[in-house]
C-alpha cells in the first residue's frame, strides 16, 4: 500500500525530496531534520520550538513518509481549518474532524480514513476521546499521533484544557504508534508534566532556542498611550497587520475607535462582542492585508497568520510567559517585526490589585506576584531585553548585545540614584505611608496643593527637597523603586506607597541604587537594522523586490484567496511573493526554485504567475 497519494508509488521517498516537492522548501530548519528522521523511524518525542520555528513540518512530513494517516490533535478549530487549507493547496490529502462538521461530512471523513485515503487528519481532543472515534482509529492505519499545543495538558500552565488530560489514553490504546508532542511553552514544570501525561518518559526532547531574532523588543514609558500607539503604527508600521492588546473591553473599543479615526484600519475583538462580529473581525484580520486587531488576551491563540508585523501592549501582561507568548505572534514568517509595549506605574499597581483581589490561594498569589515582578524587572532593565527574556526561560545567551532591542540599539543612561531614592522613600515615610505617587511628587517638588496644605505637608522637612527633578523623572524613580521591591503600592489603601523591609538599607545608604534616566525621547526608527544572530529572514530579501510586481502579485493573491475562501497566506506566503518579485522567473523551472512553490502550486498557479511577471516586465 502506498504511504501517500502525493508521493511516487514505487521507491520510498526521502524527507528532503518531500520537503521540496510538496512544500517547495529547499532545506530543513534547525532541528527539523533530526526530528523528522526520529519520528519517521517510529520514535516518540517532545518538541519545544518557539512560535514560527516550524513545528508543523515535524509531524506533517513523517505523516507523509510513514504508512497510514497522521492524526493531529489540536485544540483550535480555526487553526485546524487553516492548516488543512494550506495542506490541500500543497496537494496533501488532509481533513478535519471536529464539531463544525455535519454528521454526513464527518461520516465521509471517517470513510476516507478507513479507506486509507488520508495523509493527515486533524482532530479536536474531545472528539478523539469519544468511544466512537477511538474505535474508528483502532480500525485505521495510523502513521503517528501529533499532540499540538501539548502544554494544554499542564494544570500549572496558563492554557490548561481539561480535555487534554484524557489524551494519556493515546499511549495506552496505541502503544506502538509514535507520538510527537509539540509546544512553544518552555518552562521546566510544564515540560515534565507533558512527558508524564503523554507517556513520553525516556523519549528524547528536542529543545530549540527560544530566541525570535526577527522580533525587535521595545518597552516605552507610558505617557499618552493612544497617541504613542498611533505614532508607533504610523511611523513604523503603516499598512502592516498587527495586534494591539488591552486589558479591558472598554479600552479595546476606545483604542479601536482611536485608530480608525486616525485612518488606521482597526477592529475590536473581545468576549463581550457578539460571536458573529467576533468571527467576522477575526476573519478580516486573517484574510485581508494590513488590518490591526485590538483585542483582549482572549485573542490570538491558534492564529497562524504568518505576517503579523507587530504586537503592541497597552497594558502589562501577567507574566513573562504571557508576554513572550503574545509577542510571539509577531513575525512567524521570520521577517522583521516589532514587540512594543507602553507601560507605567499604574500598570504595576493594577496588576497587583488584580492579584490581591483574586480568589486564589495564598500560594497562588505568591507565585503570581513573583511572575509579575519578573516582568516588571524586564520592563525596567537597562540591559538587553532579549537576554533577560531568554534568561528567564533558562537559556544561556552569548554576548550582552542582541542588536535588536531598544536597550541595545539606544542604551539608556544610568545614574547614581541613591540620593533621589532616599528623598522619595523619606517622603513616603514622613507622610505616613498613606499616599500615592501623585501626592508624594507634589510634596517633593514643593507644590502647594489643597491636599498638601490640608495635611500640613508643607511644614515637613521633605517639602520641596526634590526640585532638582521634574515630575516625569520622579515617576520613573517611583516605578523603579517599586520594580526593585523597595516600595509597594497597597491596593487595600488606595494604592498608598509603603516602604518594604529592604527600603531600610536604601535609607541608611547601605544599598547602591542605579536608576535609568527617564526615556530621553529617542525614538527607534523603522526596523532597518538586521538582527545579528538571525538566520530566519528569507533569503529573497537580499535582492530588493520589484514594488509594482509585488503589488500585482498581492492583488492576484487576494483574488484567489477570495475565490477559494482561504486566507491569503494559504495561497502564497509574503516571502514567496517577495521571492517572485525579486527573482522575476521566466520559466516554470525558475519559478519552482522559489521557496514556497511546490509541485502542486506550480501546477495550479505557475502559468498565471509567469504571466504576471511578464506583464509587469512589458
Ligand atoms: P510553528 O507551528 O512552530 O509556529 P509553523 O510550522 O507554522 O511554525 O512554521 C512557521 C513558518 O515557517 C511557516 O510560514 C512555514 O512555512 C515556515 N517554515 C517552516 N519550516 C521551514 C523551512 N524548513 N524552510 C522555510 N520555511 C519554513
Ligand atoms: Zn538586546
Amino acid at each position: 500500500m502506498s504511504p501517500s497519494a502525493v508521493l511516487p508509488r514505487d521507491n520510498a521517498p526521502d524527507a528532503l525530496s518531500v520537503l521540496n516537492s510538496v512544500f517547495g522548501l529547499p532545506a530543513f530548519r534547525g532541528a527539523q531534520e533530526e526530528i523528522v528522521r526520529h519520528v519517521t523511524s517510529g520514535g516518540n518525542c517532545l518538541v519545544l520550538m518557539p512560535t514560527g520555528g516550524g513545528k508543523s513540518l515535524c509531524y506533517q512530513l513523517p505523516s507523509l513518509l510513514r504508512e497510514g494517516c497522521g492524526i493531529v490533535v489540536s485544540p483550535l478549530i480555526a487553526l485546524m481549518r487553516d492548516q488543512v487549507a494550506g495542506l490541500l493547496e500543497a496537494g496533501v490529502n488532509a481533513a478535519v474532524l471536529n464539531s463544525t462538521l455535519s454528521f454526513d461530512e464527518a461520516s465521509e471523513v471517517e470513510r476516507r480514513l478507513l479507506a486509507g485515503d488520508l495523509d493527515l487528519l486533524y482532530v479536536a481532543p474531545e472528539r478523539l476521546l469519544t468511544p466512537r472515534c477511538l474505535s474508528l482509529l483502532g480500525q485505521a492505519n495510523i502513521a503517528l499521533f501529533a499532540i499540538d499545543e501539548a502544554h494544554c495538558v499542564s494544570q500549572w500552565g496558563h492554557d490548561f484544557r481539561p480535555e487534554y488530560i484524557g489524551l494519556s489514553a493515546i499511549a495506552e490504546r496505541f502503544p506502538d504508534v509514535p507520538r510527537i508532542a509539540l509546544t512553544a511553552t518552555a518552562d521546566e514544570m510544564t515540560r515534565k508534566e507533558i512527558v508524564t501525561r503523554l507517556g513520553l518518559t525516556g523519549a528524547p526532547s528536542f529543545i530549540s532556542s527560544f530566541d525570535r531574532p526577527n522580533i525587535r523588543y521595545e518597552i516605552v514609558e507610558k505617557q499618552n498611550a493612544p497617541a504613542q500607539l498611533k505614532a508607533f503604527i504610523s511611523e513604523r508600521h503603516a499598512g502592516d497587520a498587527g495586534i494591539v492588546y488591552c486589558l479591558s473591553r472598554a479600552k479595546v473599543e476606545d483604542t479601536a475607535h482611536a485608530l480608525t479615526s486616525a485612518g488606521i484600519p482597526a477592529l475590536p475583538y473581545h468576549a463581550g462582542l457578539d460571536a458573529g462580529v467576533r468571527a467576522r473581525n477575526q476573519d478580516r484580520f486573517i484574510n485581508e492585508d494590513g488590518v490591526v486587531i485590538v483585542a483582549t488576551i482572549a485573542f490570538g491563540m491558534g492564529i497562524d497568520k504568518p505576517d503579523v508585523r507587530f504586537v503592541a501592549h497597552l497594558d502589562l501582561p501577567k507574566s513573562i510567559e504571557a508576554y513572550y507568548q503574545e509577542t510571539g505572534r509577531a513575525g512567524r514568517d521570520g521577517k522583521d517585526s516589532s514587540a512594543w509595549m507602553a507601560y507605567g506605574l499604574s500598570d504595576i499597581v493594577q496588576q497587583r490589585r488584580m492579584i490581591d483581589e483574586s480568589t486564589g490561594s495564598d500560594a497562588f498569589k505568591r507565585v503570581s506576584i513573583g511572575k509579575l515582578d519578573a516582568l516588571v524587572a524586564l520592563a525596567e532593565t537597562a540591559g538587553c531585553r532579549r537576554g533577560r527574556l531568554l534568561g528567564y526561560f533558562g537559556e544561556e545567551v552569548s554576548g550582552s548585545n542582541c542588536g535588536n532591542c531598544d536597550n541595545c540599539l539606544s542604551p539608556p543612561q544610568l545614574r547614581d540614584g541613591k540620593v533621589a531614592a532616599q528623598k522619595l522613600l523619606s517622603t513616603a515615610y514622613r507622610t505616613g505611608q498613606r499616599f500615592g505617587a501623585m501626592h508624594l511628587i507634589d510634596v517633593l517638588v514643593g507644590r502647594l496643593t489643597e491636599k498638601v496644605t490640608q495635611f500640613n505637608h508643607d511644614k515637613l522637612s521633605v517639602f520641596g527637597i526634590g526640585r532638582d527633578l521634574n515630575e516625569k523623572q520622579w515617576r520613573a524613580v517611583i516605578r523603579q523603586l517599586v520594580a526593585m521591591g523597595h516600595l509597594r503600592a497597597d491596593s487595600e489603601a488606595f494604592n498608598a506607597l509603603k516602604l518594604t523591609e529592604s527600603a531600610r538599607g536604601v535609607l541608611k545608604g547601605e544599598t547602591e541604587i542605579m536608576l535609568r534616566e527617564a526615556a530621553p525621547g529617542t525614538r527607534i526608527r523603522a526596523n532597518r537594522a538586521k538582527s545579528r544572530r538571525g538566520d530566519l529572514a528569507p533569503r529573497a530579501e537580499a535582492k530588493p523586490a520589484d514594488a509594482p510586481l509585488q503589488a500585482a502579485l498581492r492583488a492576484w493573491r487576494a483574488d484567489i484567496a477570495r475565490q477559494r475562501s482561504v486566507p491569503a497566506y494559504v495561497v502564497l506566503h509574503d516571502s514567496t511573493i517577495d521571492g517572485i518579485a525579486a527573482a522575476r522567473p521566466m520559466t516554470l523551472n525558475d519559478l519552482r526554485n522559489i521557496p514556497g512553490i511546490g509541485d502542486k502550486k506550480l501546477e495550479h498557479y505557475g502559468d498565471e504567475l509567469l504571466a504576471l511577471v511578464r506583464s509587469a516586465d512589458a
